[in-house]
């Protein structure tokens, strides 16, 4: 599948802001070069490591459940090759930042490059257990988690600004997608079945 046809299939689906962003963010620069022939298909690709890069509706689907805005301070915990990231951060602008947390040290590399090589600006890629949030940079007003938790991690809920949102998948074999938002308590909703790689940490799953 080409750009065009991708972007055919979003319309309709997601936010035309998403769709935009998503236009505007080359995915080429983000698959490794033996995939980039399937960069537009509509599939999670292989990064290395055992890890993907997700498939571009579950890329748009999460941005448009998050609602981003410019201006926005955003983490995301599992920023893989930094695509979903460099998309995030065209909508929330030059004046909204993304922290994009990365557990293995060498994705966390690649994803820097391959960020620069976008010219995505307003992204920083930190090496570390995401499962712990950023305390350093919260509150945030939305939270991105593109690894599969075993429950939601009470730090991400903790560092969500009033009226914050956090989406994540939830789940080992069952998962689904949940989007949190922080009003005076926690209203959690349910979205669609999903699947994601493990999210490993202190308040995700084990490794091993
Ligand atoms: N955001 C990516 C994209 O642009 O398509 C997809 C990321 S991939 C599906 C999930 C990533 O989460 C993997 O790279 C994995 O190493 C990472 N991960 C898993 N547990 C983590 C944790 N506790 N903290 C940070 N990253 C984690």
């Amino acid at each position: 599948m080409g750009k065009e046809e991708m972007i055919k299939r979003l319309r309709g689906m997601v936010d035309e802001n998403v769709v935009e962003a998503m236009a505007a963010v080359p995915r080429e620069l983000f698959v490794p070069d033996d995939h980039k022939r399937e960069a537009y298909d509509d599939t999670p690709l292989p990064i290395g490591r055992g890890q993907t890069i997700s498939a571009p509706h579950m890329v748009a689907i999460m941005c448009h459940i998050l609602d981003l805005r410019l201006g926005m301070m955003v983490l995301e915990v599992g920023a893989g090759c930094g695509y979903h990231a460099a998309v995030m951060a065209r909508l929330v602008g030059e004046s909204g930042h993304v922290y994009a947390i990365e557990r293995i040290a060498e994705l966390a590399f690649r994803a820097r490059e391959n960020l620069a090589r976008a010219k995505a600006t307003n992204v920083t890629v930190i090496h570390g257990d995401g499962s712990l949030g950023l305390p350093e940079h919260a509150p945030f007003d939305r939270i991105s988690v593109a690894a599969s938790a075993p429950k939601i991690p009470s730090p991400l809920k903790d560092q969500l600004k009033p009226g914050g949102k956090l989406v994540i998948p939830v789940g080992s074999l069952d998962q689904q997608l949940m989007l949190v938002t922080r009003d005076d308590g926690f209203e959690v909703k349910r979205y669609m079945g999903v699947i994601f790689v493990p999210l490993i940490g202190e308040h995700g799953f084990s490794e091993g």
